[in-house]
């Protein structure tokens, strides 16, 4: 069976909640599209208003991170359940700025996989190499240990409804793309790990997206690639260019 493409925005730290429901306004008629998924992963204080915005439309709403206890004193952090109650479908984990700048790791993130599916959210598991890594030749080593760590004691039913967002650091808000193979690469590289790790069919049901610096004129070659099935969109995801990459 085909797999369903998924086009997910990350707004990262922009839109207050007022100038999220203008921009879920804006975007309505331009991201509608039947055959792909549209995802808005937004700050936690837009969640409520933008699940209320896109009544009605194609978006679905997700959360940009989550913490893996059930509730109590963790004061600033926002639970699976939290986000689940409010109308969120996917959560972003391990995004390279949350395991770069707040220093989450693997263990962490296993834990937060786990606590999501418990929950009912679907992850979008984000892993990639650094420039200094793909210099170095070992891209696909440091991400199979990424993958291979984020999903300890994750099983294969969960893994099929997973979707893993491929993100080379450097090509992150830096105008710099992967190239195509290059990223086609890494997706069938990752892809090839989940059936070492668990069968090919759940290899063939995870969905496997690129991102870093995708944009309306290089999103439709990259999701042309038989191991990209959409892609995580930081930046352009915040104008109306996002329309055109849903509608790719
Ligand atoms: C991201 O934040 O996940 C991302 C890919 O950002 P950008 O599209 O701006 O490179």
């Amino acid at each position: 069976m085909a797999r369903r493409k998924i086009i997910a925005g990350n707004w990262k730290m922009n839109m207050t909640p007022s100038e999220a429901v203008k921009l879920c306004a804006e975007l309505k008629e331009l991201v509608k599209n039947d055959d792909v998924d549209v995802v808005y992963c937004v700050p936690a204080i837009d969640i409520v208003p933008v699940v209320e915005a896109v009544k009605g439309t194609n978006v679905e709403v997700g959360a940009e991170n989550m913490y893996f206890e059930e509730k109590g004193a963790y004061t600033g952090e926002i639970s699976a359940a939290m986000l689940k109650d409010a109308g969120v479908k996917y959560v972003i984990i391990g995004h390279s700025e949350r395991r770069d700048y707040f220093k989450e790791e693997d263990a962490l993130l296993n834990k937060k996989v786990k606590k999501a599916f418990e929950a009912g959210l679907t992850p979008i598991l984000c892993c990639g190499e650094s420039l200094e890594q793909r210099e170095m030749g070992v891209t696909m080593d440091w991400i199979r240990l990424q993958i291979k760590s984020d999903l300890v004691d994750v099983t294969a039913d969960q893994v099929k409804e997973l979707v893993i967002a491929y993100e080379p650091i450097w090509a992150i808000g830096t105008g710099k793309t992967a190239t195509t193979e290059q990223a086609q690469e890494v997706c069938k590289g990752i892809r090839d790990c989940i059936a070492e790790m668990y069968d090919d069919a759940t290899a063939a049901a995870v969905r496997i997206q690129y991102g870093g610096s995708v944009n309306a004129g290089n999103a439709a070659e990259l999701f042309a690639q038989p191991d990209i099935d959409g892609g995580l969109v930081g930046g352009a995801s915040l104008k109306a260019d996002f329309g055109k990459i849903v509608n790719y």
